[in-house]
């Protein structure tokens, strides 16, 4: 149990599992890690780096707190069970930002870039029931084990490289394409012989799929089509530009539904002394048949009828994913703290898109306020004056220091310029520092020059 001082006494001794009263402990073993003293270990001048424990509290901490939340986790809808998870892991996070235990929650994730714990747990709960759920109709479920025929049965797909004039070998040729636009998805193929087109079958699939399942989708019906048509008796050759489709379906223990119904019809085809060979296309290169299919898969986006399709884990991670960062941001617009660091990152958003940005003590404290600057110490009454030594009636804050505090004039030209070049006039906005991988770069320099001589 995590529990501070205070609770520990006042708590231990009436809590209760199944019987067994819960010990406080100073170390416990996670999956053959044992956690202990992270706060000893990672301190804000030394220990393990910013981007260590920050590690540690994604790959260690978070799938402990998160342990079983299936099952408890709709008790997070009361916000005082939130409000302990959130203290709990505030107090980790601290430690990856290397910050002052008086810096407020929403600074503290903001800086962090880790979403309050109890958002992240309601959210992926959802995420789990809406991944779980595949109705039978979908053509592209997963089998079960026993559904699936036997590996004996299966064999991979018989390749061959795409060339010029690779069609005099095979009389029929069909190519495939998916594609997405405008949000919608399309596939079609188009079937060759003797040069001569014949046949062209165009589908719609859910708006949600993507387009790796439209080309999977598109060399299924290929070849089913194939299997339909019995007067056709010879050597079939289907192109497709989809590299990941072709080896998904050269993958003879897939339990995806449509591969495993593909890998029958081509059993079928061979039982009737049908080969059917693949081929990889480069898209837009100008091959015809290509250009052909993938005309007819933009078309086919138009069609009203959709072909029932599983909706990926890719899409509902991208929905998992939007819900946590719009309602972290709400969290943080919302709340009266944190305003200097709203200086720096105006939204989560912006946060997130600063991938160069790692926090460490020096520019947690810049970011923060809360640091080695007079109107904070002044503040818990360890220094006598909140007022800069550069002049007497300005007060020492984080922003005088990064922008005006004549003290460091000659450390802040190599910032100045660099901002120039972008086109950024001085003063910039505070998120300019931290916006862009070079401003970023030139600001964490200026603060590492002018840190020790603050006073
Ligand atoms: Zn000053």
């Amino acid at each position: 149990m995590f529990l501070e001082k205070r609770e520990k006494n006042a708590l231990t001794g009436y809590l209760t599992l199944n019987g067994f009263s819960l010990d406080c402990v100073k170390e416990l073993k996670y999956l053959g890690v044992v956690l202990d003293r992270l706060n000893k270990v990672a301190r804000n001048s030394f220990g393990i780096k910013s981007n260590v424990s920050s590690l540690i509290y994604k790959q260690g901490i978070v799938p402990f707190i998160c342990y079983g939340s299936q099952i408890w986790g709709s008790a997070l809808k009361k916000k005082i069970y939130c409000r302990l998870l959130r203290k709990i892991q505030r107090r980790i996070v601290l430690r990856v930002i290397s910050g002052y235990r008086t810096i407020s929650y929403e600074a503290v994730f903001a800086i962090s870039g880790f979403p309050p714990i109890d958002i992240f747990i309601i959210r992926n709960n959802e995420f789990k029931i809406a991944t779980k759920n595949c109705t039978n109709k979908c053509l592209d479920g997963s089998l079960r084990v026993s559904e699936l025929p036997h590996p004996s049965e299966r064999f991979p797909l018989n390749l061959v490289n795409y060339r010029k004039n690779i069609e005099n070998n095979f009389p029929v040729v069909c190519f495939t394409d998916g594609s997405k636009i405008n949000t919608k998805v399309g596939l079609a193929f188009v079937i060759f012989q003797d040069f001569i087109e014949i046949g062209t079958r165009q589908f719609r699939i859910s708006d949600e799929c993507s387009v790796f399942q439209a080309e999977l989708l598109c060399i299924a019906q290929a070849v089913s089509w194939i299997c339909n048509n019995e007067i056709l008796s010879s050597n079939f050759l289907i192109c497709s530009d989809s590299l990941s489709s072709l080896c998904a379906l050269n993958n003879i223990y897939s339990q995806n539904k449509l591969i495993v119904k593909t890998h029958i019809n081509l059993n079928f085809l061979r039982s009737r002394g049908v080969q059917v060979f693949f081929s990889f296309v480069r898209g837009h290169t100008g091959i015809y048949g290509n250009e052909r299919a993938d005309w007819l898969a933009k078309e086919a986006t138009k069609l009203r009828d959709l072909v029932p399709m599983s909706i990926p884990k890719s899409y509902h991670k991208k929905v998992f994913k939007e819900k946590i960062i719009s309602e972290w941001n709400n969290l943080y617009q919302i709340s009266i703290n944190a305003h200097l660091t709203k200086e720096f990152f105006p939204s989560i958003q912006s946060r997130l898109k600063a991938k160069h940005f790692h926090p460490n003590f020096k520019l947690t404290q810049f970011l923060t306020g809360h640091g080695n600057f007079k109107a904070y110490l002044k503040h818990f009454n360890l220094s006598l004056t909140d007022q800069c030594s550069c002049s007497s009636d300005t007060i020492q804050n984080a922003k005088h220091l990064i922008l005006a505090c004549t003290n460091f004039s000659s450390e802040r030209c190599t910032l100045m310029k660099c901002l120039q070049k972008n086109n950024i006039e001085w003063p910039p906005p505070l998120s300019a520092f931290v916006d862009g991988n070079s401003s970023f770069t030139f600001f964490c320099a200026f603060i590492n020059s002018i840190f020790p001589c603050i006073n």
